[in-house]
């Protein structure tokens, strides 16, 4: 070998070299990922907010509510049971509504639990903003109705989706339209997100998961593949983000619950909690954009001082089924309007493109394990573990920060929400 080759040669092994540590040091960031939280100040009465369990956090919100019922007038409580063969027994989506005193005015709906692992985070809001917000002056014209864990049979079990693997964010329609919604994005990413066979850990395709990822960014763009993995799907019942072939019985038999009260009052919103999405630590109120300039204003109004993303900038996504915008369609169908407002306390800094790899592959592997089983015991407990720890941390801090930033924005809406006219008023 000539003195040249020799360098070349040595460039090229120490150019592998150089690109073997990349990737080791990229696979070792990603397989230890977890962003950290700002620690906050102690607060233990807000950590008992926060129970695990569904059968236990529904006998809190129950004890709530009864404690309520002897304070106002006119408290109403509904129970739908989960009907299907998979269906377990005592899950049920449970309502409570708390009438206007004097004049109703406008109608405040609080809901958890539409993808159930997120239920113990949103159940402990809920039941905070019972117990310390709900004052007689707050009451006096605006009525709150609560719906407890919309998908209980996916808070029992930890899941995203309910006993059919159906998202109920993409499941919500008023017409069955929507169940022959083609997204053309999906089979593309198929393969990659929804692999067959016992979800295995250590397997090379796990482990360099990020590197596959970049190489289909690399190909799609991030913006499609964003689109094509979150908006929703149709096609592949066992798939991650299956919207379902029908509308689940349990929203259908909630429908008529909701719409006598939704009639009642000219103006409603509907603020429906969600955990995973965004930054960690961070309350983001993620609005689509309303269909009118008015609504729009509105929702400035009602939430002026807090950031809105507008979900236009360039980690949009459009889903198709959505909750809100379903309580919407119900409640407009009955007269007035209908402000949508989605809370999302974000765990995983999403908005970055290693938290949002990361997030899909916990969510992949967990669809995977619950679909064909796991390599090992040790596989099921680690992507189980992950999976829980991205919709529910047990950091007391970034519990400590969800009850922080609910307090500051529900008396937000409580302050300003009673200057804001319906339209036409
Ligand atoms: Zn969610």
């Amino acid at each position: 070998m000539s003195k040249l080759m020799r360098w070349l040669a040595g460039g090229v092994v120490a150019i592998a070299g150089l690109g073997a540590v990349g990737v080791g040091v990229t696979t070792w960031q990603f397989a230890n990922y977890a962003p950290k939280d700002a620690p906050q100040a102690p607060d233990p009465g807000a950590l008992a907010y926060f129970v695990d369990d569904y059968q236990g956090a529904r006998k809190a919100f129950l004890a709530q509510g009864e404690a309520l019922a002897t304070q106002y007038r006119g408290v109403e409580r509904f129970e739908v049971p989960i009907v299907s063969s998979k269906a377990e027994r005592d899950q049920f989506v449970d309502g409570l509504y708390i009438p206007a005193q004097s004049a109703p005015k406008r109608l405040l709906l609080v809901t958890s639990g539409v993808h159930g692992v997120e239920g113990p985070t949103g159940s402990a809001v809920q039941r905070m903003f019972m117990k310390e917000f709900l004052k007689p002056e707050a009451l006096a014209e605006t009525g709150v109705l609560f719906v407890h864990a919309v998908n209980p049979w996916g808070f029992s079990n930890y899941r995203r989706v309910t006993e059919n693997n159906v998202d109920l964010n993409r499941n919500a329609a008023t017409t069955g339209a929507l169940y022959r919604t083609v997204n053309a994005g999906y089979p593309t990413v198929s393969p990659v997100i929804n692999p067959a066979g016992p979800a295995n850990t250590g397997a090379l395709g796990n482990v360099l998961f990020p590197l596959r990822a970049v190489g289909l960014i690399a190909q799609h763009g991030m913006p499609t593949l964003r689109q094509a993995v979150l908006q929703g799907q149709y096609q592949e019942p066992q798939g991650i983000y299956f919207g379902g072939q029908a509308m689940e019985p349990s929203l259908r038999r909630l429908a008529p619950y909701l719409l006598p009260i939704l009639a009642k009052y000219p103006l409603a919103m509907t603020v429906d909690l969600h955990t995973g999405y965004g930054e960690r630590g961070t309350l983001h109120l993620f609005f689509d954009p309303p269909k009118d300039a008015a609504r729009r204003a509105m929702l400035e109004q009602v939430f002026a001082g807090q950031r809105i993303d507008w979900a236009t900038g360039s980690d949009f996504y459009t889903v198709t089924g959505d909750f809100v915008s379903w309580v919407g369609a119900l409640k407009e169908s009955a007269g007035g309007v209908h402000l949508p407002a989605v809370w999302e306390y974000g765990t995983m800094d999403s908005q970055t493109t290693m938290g949002s790899i990361k997030s899909l592959h916990v969510s992949l592997l967990e669809n995977q394990g619950f679909h064909h089983g796991y390599f090992t015991s040790a596989d099921e407990a680690r992507i189980k573990r992950d999976y829980r720890e991205m919709f529910y941390p047990s950091s007391p801090d970034w519990r400590l920060k969800v009850m922080r930033d609910s307090r500051s924005m529900f008396t937000t809406v409580l302050a300003n929400w009673p200057k804001v006219g319906a339209p036409g008023s």
